[in-house]
């Protein structure tokens, strides 16, 4: 078999066999196939698409390039959610304290960010002492003890989309609906939950774009959790706006924190309602609205917020002490209207200004600088009042990058 061959069988519209799949992807993995071999096929792939036997075929040689988990021995149904990826997206902190106080266990295993939209992890290391690099016997351990656990991907688990995807990132082939669709599903499926939620992220600050692309993912999403046994859900939600009102790392962890207190009532509240209800209803058998119940009731009881603290504790982190900058510039409107749009690409490049992502994987980043946004999209500003505040460290950000951000009509 050979390379150039499968790349120009992909290059004409072709459909690639599943031996040419495994002999093109492993032998990158084995370091066989050159970079500008791989990238070229990654976007005949993107330009010239891939059908669903091949997805499926790839998500398989995918999962076998790494170790698999296996939570067999933890109790009941486990569950676990994916995003897709988006600016301010924090409900990973909301959503896992609510379904592991209403007993249904999760764990989540997260990356790093790169580029504008912001990782888990390092939202998480903005809480001083938290450990995210827990070992097989540590984490289980604490599912069984707590019934959550957030933590470091392992290196084993689908090494080959570590590869693949930072190959992605610097070859413009991240946007191709089966590409994501076998990252996303590979991991999830390795990482052992017997039931999958995906966020599907749709709109101006995420990488899917249109409706139509977006019902092309959930579609393959679903047929991939099919055929490998796990019951997955997939739900659409817009990327058009910055999700809830703090974007950096430890500015989210703290809406994070009013949130699992009750403060609810907007649309990053609701959205984390939505997630959580969706699988607490998978991992109980339960109807959403039955499960939204049970849901609220762990906000309003306190409950939800309880586990958080267990568990930030449980992995070393000490809640009072989030980084934060203390050097704040508040931006006022220069007019009275109604805030039309919050650009969410916009605000996601004034945080990575500000130093809270990285351009470059070896990029260290400031765990306490970021921006927090005053108003919902469709509510009344006044001249004068304050648009944003932004947490500030070592770099400058320009100003009228900020306003640019905001339409007020
Ligand atoms: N998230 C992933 O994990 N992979 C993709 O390809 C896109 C989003």
């Amino acid at each position: 078999m050979n390379i150039v061959n499968i790349i120009d069988k992909k290059r004409v519209g072709k459909d690639l066999t599943r031996e040419e799949l495994e002999h093109a992807f492993c032998g990158y993995l084995k370091k066989e196939i050159e970079d500008y071999q791989m990238s070229s096929l990654l976007m005949a792939i993107c330009i010239n698409g891939i059908n669903d036997e091949e997805i499926i075929n790839l998500t398989e040689i995918f999962i076998n390039s790494g170790k698999t988990i296996d939570l067999s021995s933890i109790p009941g149904i486990k569950v676990d959610k994916h995003s897709t990826g988006g600016i301010g997206d924090k409900t990973t902190f909301v959503i896992c304290p609510i379904v592991a106080s209403c007993g249904v266990n999760i764990l989540k295993m997260s990356g790093r960010g790169l580029g504008i939209t912001g990782g888990t992890l390092d939202k998480l290391e903005s809480i001083r002492g938290l450990n995210i690099n827990l070992n097989k016997e540590e984490y289980m351990t604490e599912l069984n003890d707590i019934g959550m656990a957030i933590i470091s991907q392992t290196e084993d688990l689908v090494p080959l989309d570590k590869e693949i995807y930072a190959l992605r990132d610097v070859t413009g082939t991240v946007s191709s609906v089966g590409l994501i669709a076998v990252s996303v599903m590979s991991k999830k499926i390795a990482s052992g939950a017997d039931k999958i939620l995906i966020d599907l992220k749709l709109g101006k600050g995420a990488l899917i774009k249109t409706q139509e692309e977006a019902n092309e993912l959930a579609n393959i999403i679903t047929k991939i959790g099919e055929k490998f046994n796990k019951e997955t859900r997939v739900l659409i939600t817009n990327m058009d706006n910055p999700l809830g009102k703090n974007i950096g790392n430890g500015l989210e962890v703290l809406e994070a924190i009013d949130t699992l207190k009750g403060d609810i009532n907007n649309k990053f509240g609701r959205l984390c309602i939505e997630l959580a209800s969706n699988l607490v209803s998978m991992g109980k058998n339960i109807t959403v609205g039955e499960a939204e119940i049970l849901v609220i009731d762990s906000i309003t009881s306190g409950n939800a917020y309880n586990k958080f603290l267990e568990f930030i504790k449980y992995q070393g982190g000490d809640i009072e002490n989030i980084k934060l900058s203390n050097k704040k510039i508040e931006v006022e409107s220069k007019k009275s209207g109604v805030l039309e749009d919050i650009n969410a690409e916009i605000i996601g490049n004034i945080s990575m200004d500000l130093g809270a992502g990285r351009q470059d994987k070896k990029d260290i980043i400031d765990h306490g600088v970021g921006i927090v946004i005053n108003k919902e999209v469709g509510e009344k500003i006044e001249l004068g009042e304050t648009l944003c505040t932004l947490f500030v460290g070592e770099k400058v950000v320009d100003e009228e990058k900020v306003y640019k951000a905001f339409t007020v009509e």
